[in-house]
Order: C-alpha cells, then sequence, then structure tokens
C-alpha cells in the first residue's frame, strides 16, 4: 500500500461505512465494530507498522489524511484510530525482549485495536504524572489505577496503561505497559455519554490488582515519561489536528450545501444568494480551514525532517487546531440558523464534537503554558 492506495481506500470506507452510520451512532452513543473491521480489512490499522511485521511502512503524512478523511465522515471512528496508531507506535517502540512480535503482527492483519490508557482520576490532565504505582511481583508487575477515560474501552483488543514504575523517586518516573483486554482485574468502570464524540466508547477504566507480566512492559523503569514525550505525543498532536480538520471540512461542506439548498420563498433566492454575512462567514471559515490544513502540512514536514523548531510545532499544531475546530463549526451553527440548532442537518453533532479536542490532553491551555515556556527558554517540567 503506498500513501495515494491508503487515502482512496480511507476515503471508500467514510462514504460506505462511516458516513451513513454516523448520526445514529452518535444518537446512541454506539461504537462502530464495522468501522474498525473494515478499517483492519483494509490494512489501515497497519498502514505505519514496519513493513517487517507486514505493516506499509508509511509516515506521518498518510497517517494525517487518512484520519482527516475519517473525521470528515465520523469524527469519533477518527479519534478511535488515533488513538489505536498512538498504542501502536508505542507498541513497535516497545524494549529490547518485550513479547509484542505477534500483536504486532495482529494490528498488521487488522485483527487487533488498541489505544491508551494513560490518564487518571488523580492527576486528571496531567497524564505524565501517574498517581497510580505498579508493585513488583514474581512474573512481573501488578496494577491498581483508576483510569478516567479510555477510548475503545471495552473495544480494544489491548490497552497500553501507564503507571509509576515500582521503585519511582519522582512524580513522572513512569513506565507504560501493554495489557492484554483479557487480562484480570481490568474492567470498564461506567458508561460514555459524552457531549460529543458520543460513538467512541472513551469509558473509565478501572486496574484492580491487575497482573501485568515482564514481558509486556513496553519501557524500562522510568522510561515511559519520555516515549509519552518522544513517540506519542509528536503523533496524538498531529492526530488529533487532523480530526479538527475533517471536522472543519465537514462544517464547511454541510454549510455550503444549507446555503445553496435553502431558500427565501418570498425573496426567490437562496440562503446563499441572499445574503452577504452569511457568505462572508462562510469565507472566513474556508480561511481558517484552509489555514489549519497548511499547519498539518508544516507539521507533517517538521516530523519527517526533525529540526529545532520540531517540538514547538508539535505543541502549537494541537492548541491551535482545537481553537479552529470549535470557531469554525461555531460560525456553522450561527449560518445554518434554526436548521442547525434543531438538528436538521450534521452541523451541531460537528460543534459537538469539535469540543473534544481542546481538553483532551495535553489540553490547549496546557500547550499554551508549555509553548510560553518553550520561547522563554524555560523547563518544560
Ligand atoms: C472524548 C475523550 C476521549 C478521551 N480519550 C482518552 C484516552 O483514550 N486515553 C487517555 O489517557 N485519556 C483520554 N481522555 C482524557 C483526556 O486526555 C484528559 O485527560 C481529560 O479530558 C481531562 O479532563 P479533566 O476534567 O480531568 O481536566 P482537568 O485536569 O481537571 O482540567 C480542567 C481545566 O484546567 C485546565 N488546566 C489543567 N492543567 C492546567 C495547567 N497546568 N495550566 C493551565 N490550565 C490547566 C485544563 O485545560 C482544563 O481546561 C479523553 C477525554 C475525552 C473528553
Amino acid at each position: 500500500m503506498n500513501h495515494e492506495t491508503a487515502l482512496s481506500k480511507a476515503k471508500e470506507i467514510a462514504d460506505r461505512v462511516l458516513a451513513p452510520a454516523a448520526r445514529q451512532n452518535d444518537k446512541e452513543g454506539r461504537f462502530s465494530s464495522e468501522s474498525v473491521e473494515a478499517l483492519g480489512r483494509a490494512g489501515l490499522l497497519g498502514v505505519m507498522l514496519p513493513v517487517e511485521v507486514g505493516g506499509s511502512g508509511l509516515g506521518p503524512g498518510t497517517f494525517a489524511n487518512v484520519t482527516a478523511t475519517l473525521a470528515e465522515a465520523d469524527a469519533s471512528v477518527a479519534m478511535v484510530y488515533l488513538m489505536h496508531k498512538c498504542a501502536a507506535a508505542t507498541i513497535v517502540a516497545a524494549r529490547q525482549g518485550a513479547s509484542v512480535a505477534q500483536i504486532l503482527q495482529d494490528i498488521a492483519a487488522g485483527r487487533h485495536l488498541s489505544t491508551l490508557a494513560f490518564s487518571e482520576a488523580g492527576s486528571r490532565s496531567h497524564f505524565w504524572t501517574p498517581v497510580s504505582r505498579a508493585r513488583q511481583n514474581r512474573t512481573g508487575v501488578l496494577i491498581t489505577a483508576k483510569k478516567s477515560w479510555v477510548t475503545s474501552a471495552g473495544h480494544a483488543q489491548s490497552y497500553v496503561v501507564s503507571s509509576l514504575a515500582p521503585e519511582a523517586a519522582g512524580p513522572t518516573d513512569s513506565v507504560l505497559y501493554l495489557v492484554p483486554a483479557s487480562a484480570r482485574g481490568l474492567s470498564v468502570a461506567g458508561p460514555w455519554d459524552g457531549l460529543g464524540l458520543r460513538a467512541n466508547a472513551s469509558a473509565p477504566m478501572i486496574l484492580d490488582d491487575c497482573e501485568v507480566s515482564s514481558q509486556l512492559q513496553l519501557t524500562d523503569d522510568s522510561a515511559g515519561f519520555k516515549a509519552m514525550l518522544e513517540v506519542v505525543l509528536p503523533l496524538f498532536n498531529l492526530g488529533a489536528a487532523a480530526v479538527a480538520l475533517g471536522l472543519c471540512r465537514a462544517a464547511v461542506a454541510g454549510t455550503a450545501a444549507h446555503l445553496k439548498s435553502a431558500r427565501f420563498e418570498h425573496l426567490g433566492q437562496t440562503l446563499g444568494e441572499s445574503l452577504p454575512t452569511l457568505r462572508a462567514q462562510l469565507a472566513t471559515m474556508q480561511i481558517d480551514t484552509d489555514g489549519l490544513s497548511t499547519r498539518l502540512d508544516d507539521l507533517v514536514d517538521h516530523l519527517e525532517r526533525p529540526r529545532d523548531t520540531t517540538m514547538l510545532r508539535v505543541l502549537e499544531c494541537k492548541a491551535a487546531a482545537g481553537d479552529v475546530a470549535i470557531a469554525v463549526t461555531s460560525a456553522a451553527m450561527r449560518v445554518c440558523g434554526g436548521s442547525a440548532f434543531s438538528k436538521h442537518m450534521n452541523v451541531e453533532r460537528l460543534f459537538r464534537d469539535a469540543h473534544a479536542g481542546a481538553v483532551m490532553a495535553p489540553t490547549g491551555d496546557v500547550l499554551r503554558e508549555f509553548i510560553s515556556r518553550v520561547t522563554l527558554g524555560m523547563p518544560l517540567f
């Protein structure tokens, strides 16, 4: 598979599987297993995995474009995809000796969905400081933790879980473990009934003396933080920005379609023909959407050819994307008026979905704090 075929497969699945069911899945808060199956069958779950394990070895540009394409049809599925990609990258980067070969083959074959279980009830959005602490036992560790939100909870085949190392001396001395869904002591702790991204099962999970063998320890003790920063953060921020881009594109398309079809019968004109103020707002939406697209391209370039400014771009891209998605979908709500408010069109779902990005960690506020620290030459932590 190459970049173009990955994109055309994503578009075909978005049109055939995601788009027709998005409204109903959102309404019912139903996880779209059939979307994950379709992505797996098409080889898109393993699109970034190395060729040696059966993946396609494609880069961040393909990942971003596939994610945006999925988000245009259903941002819930795009978020499931994004979390899986972050987890898969962490598994690929596992320390030497970790027993992950079979899981990587299963991901490449489209049979295995993974996700991240970082955020904890105790440290909230500060995922880099888990409050749970693994306890050493004979074969590995026992983990007891309250994970506050886990996308694909109860649907993934494995979870990349963070916890403080047994001998952690500081708050960021964490470890990442791979916990199979079948592990004893791992359970979904409640329902997911969010404002937006309602179809992605981002429920809380509990680990209760959950035993993880040392073969499924993905990082060395205290090296979890480094993996979060170097492996997960760049991909997660790029993917979150891609979800935002998909939402913006869908909002522009939905708004344009409404302005061309809704009519003032007494004036004999469509809304778009009649009102320059609506046209001006649509133009602003288009400008912001294309600006975000350019920002994503720039981040992809920085990830493909790392340089001094790469981390700054990683931080900026998600911060900007969160704001742009809220602004563009808010404008769509206003331009489409009562039709949007009364849920006659998909714009209100996009508006609700768009609000997740800024509160998903690292949140927009935290990113601003980091960006200003980088700008002032201060340490991030
Ligand atoms: C749809 C969805 C899916 C999710 N999926 C996952 C997942 O798969 N895996 C996972 O690990 N987590 C997941 N999360 C959790 C997410 O990443 C955040 O941890 C969570 O949204 C934080 O919410 P909170 O109420 O705990 O935030 P709080 O930490 O209570 O933050 C409240 C407010 O304070 C601000 N704030 C916090 N710290 C600072 C600071 N230092 N400086 C300035 N402002 C600050 C925040 O920006 C926010 O506005 C998901 C969340 C959502 C909504």
